[in-house]
């Protein structure tokens, strides 16, 4: 059995390859120094149609499912991190529970910009007190009349403040459900309502050129019909929207290894120690074959739970292929990027060569979207593990 991307997909990665190199590697260092969110970038991946390789065309979208997905979150992340993860975000969490889960009403009214990149959606799930726990949200949200009001506090935003940014989907109690557990919803929160403050952007170790930030609601009101899906299922909607987002994470890290590769294999080859390219060097030349290793299997994983999500196969399969992938493909970025940074010795540390960045970028793979140990829990509960 053999797993490879179809030629149309290789012609997309050329295509976006270019595209990366040209618009944005030459300027990546200077955003990421300047924590600049470079939003004159979005409109023109937008024109590439990396928005909208998940959405039907009746939104403005095109066919490269998940699996093209993958190929532009790669491509993209192996020149700028930042930029990867912004388009990560702005499909996982932005455009796919209102693709999934939204009214005809809502598809129509927030997708074709979405899918333009003429603007960018958030999605916020995490609190200061619910992260892992997702369950513990305590942001509330009452319906009074016609309109929800919510009241509460998220934290670590991805695309919720950015210039463009036209909604943001949030979760919240919306009351208590038989068993007694809080009924968790979810509804669309236009930019710019009043209540909705989006408070000034983190300062982060990596991901320096993407959006994020915490976002206060006090009083903020829409009208009932921003309710996202069916009323208390925003748990099992968001758990869905995270199997997709760990598979695109994987991509992400995908392409953080290959530029750990690229970077090394360019540099032990014309860095000289004791007369000779430190890639003469066993001790320097193994470690790059290793990342070679690396990289190769976690592409397959990566494609692999792709393609599992893109020809429909069920639903707790694709689950398990893509906590497998994530936690594998991020471990190895991670590993990645201290390897490299060795490779070029006192350079590595210095922010004149790129795998400075990629090292304080990677680690929030392994965290982002389910932390390692949260991968570990579902793939141990799917191989029947009684683990909590
Ligand atoms: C740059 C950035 C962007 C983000 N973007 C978004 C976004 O757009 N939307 C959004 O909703 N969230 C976003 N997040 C939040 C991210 O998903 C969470 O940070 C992540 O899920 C972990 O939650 P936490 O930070 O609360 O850590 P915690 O849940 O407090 O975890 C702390 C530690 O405890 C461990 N732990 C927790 N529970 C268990 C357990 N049961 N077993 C073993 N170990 C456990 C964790 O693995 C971790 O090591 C973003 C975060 C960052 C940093």
């Amino acid at each position: 059995m053999t797993f490879e991307l179809s030629p149309e997909h290789e012609t997309f990665r050329a295509v976006v390859r270019e595209f990366a190199e040209a618009e944005i590697a030459p300027h990546a260092a200077q955003w990421d120094r300047e924590h600049r969110f470079p939003v004159e970038v979005i409109p023109k991946m937008g024109e590439l149609g990396l928005f909208g390789m998940t959405a039907p065309e009746d939104y403005g979208g095109g066919e490269g499912g998940l699996t093209g997905l993958c190929v532009a979150i790669e491509e993209i992340g192996r020149v700028d991190q930042s930029l990867g993860i912004t388009l990560e975000a702005a499909v996982g969490l932005g455009i796919s529970p209102i693709l999934h889960f939204g009214t005809e009403k809502q598809r129509q009214h927030w997708l074709p910009d979405l899918v333009a990149g003429r603007a960018l959606a958030g999605f916020g799930l995490t609190e200061p007190g619910a992260g892992s726990d997702a369950g513990a949200t305590a942001t509330k949200a009452t319906l009074e009349g016609e309109e929800w009001v919510i009241d509460g506090a998220k934290q670590f935003i991805t695309n919720s403040g950015t210039s463009i940014t036209s909604c943001v989907t949030v979760t919240a109690r919306t009351g208590t459900m038989p068993d007694g557990e809080p009924e968790i919803s979810a509804i669309i929160v236009p930019a710019g309502t009043p209540g909705f403050t989006v408070e000034p952007a983190y300062d982060k170790l990596g991901w320096r050129a993407s959006d994020t930030h915490p976002l206060v609601f006090e009083g903020c009101r829409v009208p009932a019909d921003h309710l996202l899906g069916e009323r208390g299922r925003g748990f099992a909607q968001f758990l869905a929207t995270l199997d997709e987002g760990r598979i695109a994470i994987s991509a992400l890290a995908v392409g953080c290894i290959q530029a750990m590769i690229d970077a090394s294999v360019a540099y032990a080859n014309e860095r000289t120690a004791f007369g000779v390219p430190i890639g003469r060097k066993q001790g320097v030349a193994f470690q790059i074959a290793d990342l070679e290793v690396t990289a190769q299997a976690a592409r397959q994983l990566t494609y692999k739970a792709a393609a599992l999500h893109d020809t429909g196969r069920p639903s707790a399969e694709v689950k398990h292929a893509a906590a497998v992938a994530k936690l594998y493909a991020t471990e190895a970025a991670v590993t990645a990027t201290r390897i490299a940074t060795q490779v070029h010795g006192g350079y590595g540390f210095m922010e004149e060569y790129p795998v400075a960045r990629f090292y304080r970028d990677a680690k929030i793979l392994e965290i982002g979207e389910g932390t390692s140990e949260v991968q570990r829990m579902l793939i141990a509960r799917g191989l029947g593990l009684p683990v909590e």
